[in-house]
């Protein structure tokens, strides 16, 4: 059975003492929450080892937005996976689109971050998903065929089952337009059946697929009772704890 997952990535949000007011928020909302969705909070680097000390519930984890795609050495300002992973977070975005279009990420840097990630122990989520001109031209799932290829079909079975990935096409995030829950199921099923060929049926169906781009609690319902939609990678409305838990509560 694959796994259920809301990640709310805060992205470049919340100064050191709001960010965790807001953890405390969301944990405090969670406590009463028994289903079986797994949460992953995603703060900005600092604030991961004060959080990782006040986790008192199950099934809440941490994540972080990046890793650098060398193991250590002089590369001033990076953070690599070890570091990551010994403060505490299970899991790391890899290839968001606002890394791959502020700073220049590739599939190819992505494909080693997350080789990283998983020598390291931290599940990668791996973001992929059209700009809109893409889509308007219909080359959408030649773009995104391209970025599972390289950036994650590189790797063995045993690799490639630890990894998560979260279709968010670019013209949704943080804009307010939402794919349809057509669409969305749409591109999912296409990412299953291309694993399915490249691995096996049970492999395919047992990868967890997750939607991100302006997921929120009036649609995060429909999206997610798509049969290929796992969950969601949550930005704005994983700053508003209400919000927040309200989407992880959708995730029947
Ligand atoms: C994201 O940044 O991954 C994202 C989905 O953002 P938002 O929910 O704000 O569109």
């Amino acid at each position: 059975m694959r796994k259920k997952i809301v990640a709310g990535n805060w992205k470049m949000n919340k100064n050191y003492d709001e960010g965790i007011e807001l953890f405390i928020s969301i944990q405090q909302k969670l406590r009463d929450y028994h289903g079986e969705c797994k949460t992953v909070v995603i703060p900005p680097f600092i604030h991961i080892s004060r959080i990782r000390e006040l986790i008192e519930v199950e099934n809440l984890f941490l994540g972080g937005q990046n890793i650098s795609d060398k193991p250590s050495g002089a590369f001033t300002g990076e953070i690599s996976a070890d570091m990551l992973w010994s403060v505490g977070a299970n899991y790391v975005i890899i290839g968001h689109s606002e890394r791959r279009k502020y700073f220049g990420e590739t599939n190819q840097t992505c494909a080693q971050k997350i080789n990283l990630a998983i020598e390291n122990k931290l599940v990668p989520i791996y973001c992929v998903g059209e700009v809109v001109e893409q889509r308007k031209s219909g080359i959408h799932f030649k773009v995104i065929e391209q970025q599972i290829n390289e950036g994650i079909f590189v790797f063995g079975l045993q690799e490639f089952k630890e990894i998560v990935i979260a279709y968010e096409p670019v013209w949704a995030i943080g804009t307010g337009l939402t794919a349809t829950k057509e669409q969305a199921q749409e591109v999912h099923a296409f990412i299953r059946e291309l694993i399915s060929k490249k691995y096996t049926e049970k492999i395919a169906q047992n990868t967890t697929i997750l939607y991100g781009g302006s997921c929120n609690p009036s649609n995060a319902e429909d999206l997610f009772s798509q049969s290929d939609v796992d969950g969601g990678l949550i930005g704005g409305a994983s700053l508003n704890a209400d919000d927040f838990i309200a989407i992880i509560k959708a995730n029947k």
